[in-house]
């Protein structure tokens, strides 16, 4: 069958009502396109009394248009990742309820009542739990999909269910390429032109880069969800499932330090907003020790989870030794490091920026914040094997970015 764009409301509402029972033929439903996201369409279908999520993949960037073609087969490996992120972590995912390889589109359920991550530590919020429940997400979805728990086959497996090309093309470039050097499609505020023009020619960074990028290339390590920023996560501390994440179009199977290097990443790119935001500096420097303390805790959370599963579940007599788990886990903490470096960099000289920095209006005291994310993104890259621990590193970075 060939693919046709939904291109009316009622086109929605045939598709729902042909693959799903949850409207039960009710007449009066209304459709609503809410994707604030850049590469799909993404629309709310309620009938009043509830609600669920088609998102439908184009052969083009939506914001593009079809100067820009991917691969409609990024729907079929989001559709997937979230079943087997549901299988891994149950809850800590919106519920799919069908995926339509012809349509390119996933019926799936409304987390409406949920906000995203971003967006909360941008206001502040106290998110109780969170960071605990991401760091168990993060484990169970390393740990399931890695060595110590898949058999050889049913890795294999999955390497080839996620060879995601077209996505991975765009983060090699977006991550490794562009902020490293001076690519036309950067964005670089005017304040920082001789900080970046530095960046650009730091062969000490470039080689540490290089590093980071061999092995996201070459690495088959785990499943990533790919794109696991804080705009991809949605928090209700208030919710049995504190935490939901979507959007892993992007996954395939790579080195396990680059989620967790992203998710840091974006916990401290809001800790370097926070030094130049509006409000009372006295909040934002008391926020700021929140976050911190969030990113100790989401690790702790990670590392006792692992830790458990692997004690519980690996069958491998080499890999059940606790030495080697603990290898394994000081390897991610230092490849997650220079991840975030590299995330950091990207969000500050590259294409795109997040709203945790440029919500700051003033150029240059937004330029002050992105200081110090290229400064905590440098220490983050050279240094990375040198810290003995979550603390160290947030101690550090905490140096680096608080009010003053
Ligand atoms: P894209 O792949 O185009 O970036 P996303 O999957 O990020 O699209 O979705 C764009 C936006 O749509 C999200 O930021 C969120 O606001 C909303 N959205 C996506 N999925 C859901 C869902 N299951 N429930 C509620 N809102 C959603
Ligand atoms: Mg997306």
């Amino acid at each position: 069958m060939s693919f046709k764009q939904f291109s009316s409301d009622q086109d929605v509402i045939d598709f729902v009502q042909t693959h799903t029972a949850v409207f039960n033929n009710s007449p009066d439903l209304t459709v609503t396109e809410i994707g604030d996201g850049n590469i799909n369409f993404v629309y709310r279908v309620d009938d009043g009394a509830q609600s669920l999520i088609v998102k439908q993949a184009l052969p083009y960037i939506r914001v593009i248009g079809e100067a820009w073609p991917l691969s409609q087969d990024r729907i079929r490996i989001e559709a997937k990742a979230l079943k087997q992120s549901e299988e891994s972590c149950p809850g800590s995912v919106p519920e799919v309820y069908h995926y339509d390889a012809a349509s390119c589109a996933i019926i799936m359920a409304d987390i409406g009542q949920y906000q995203s991550l971003r967006q909360a530590l941008i206001e502040r919020q106290s998110l109780p739990g969170v960071a605990e429940e991401l760091g168990a997400y993060v484990a169970k979805s390393l740990f399931y999909s890695s060595d110590f728990y898949l058999s050889s086959k049913a890795k294999k497996s999955i390497v080839q269910d996620f060879i995601n090309p077209d996505l991975c093309q765009i983060s090699e470039e977006v991550y490794f390429w562009d902020p490293f050097c001076d690519h036309e499609r950067n964005n670089v505020n005017t304040p920082l032109a001789a900080r970046a023009s530095e960046w650009w020619q730091d062969a000490e960074l470039k080689q540490a880069v290089a590093r980071l990028k061999m092995k996201f290339q070459n690495q088959a390590q785990v499943l990533l969800h790919g794109d696991l920023h804080t705009g991809s996560v949605f928090v209700d501390p208030s919710a049995e499932h504190k935490v939901k994440v979507i959007d892993p179009e992007f996954a395939f199977v790579g080195p396990a330090g680059f989620d967790l290097g992203v998710l840091i990443a974006n916990y401290l790119l809001n800790l370097a907003g926070q030094s130049r935001a509006a409000g009372e500096p006295e909040e934002r420097h008391a926020y700021q020790q929140v976050l911190l303390s969030d990113v100790n805790s989401l690790w702790q959370s990670l590392t006792e989870s692992f830790r458990r599963l692997a004690a519980e579940h690996t069958q491998d007599p080499c890999l059940q030794s606790s030495d080697i788990v603990d290898a394994w886990l000081s390897e991610l903490l230092t490849d997650s490091l220079g991840f975030a470096g590299v995330e950091m960099t990207r969000r500050t000289l590259g294409v795109a920026h997040v709203a945790d920095v440029e919500q700051i209006e003033d150029e240059a005291a937004r330029a002050e914040a992105q200081t110090m994310c290229l400064d905590m993104a440098d220490l983050l890259i050279k240094h990375a094997g040198q810290f003995s621990g979550m603390p160290v590193i947030t101690a550090a970075v905490g140096e680096l970015s608080f009010c003053r």
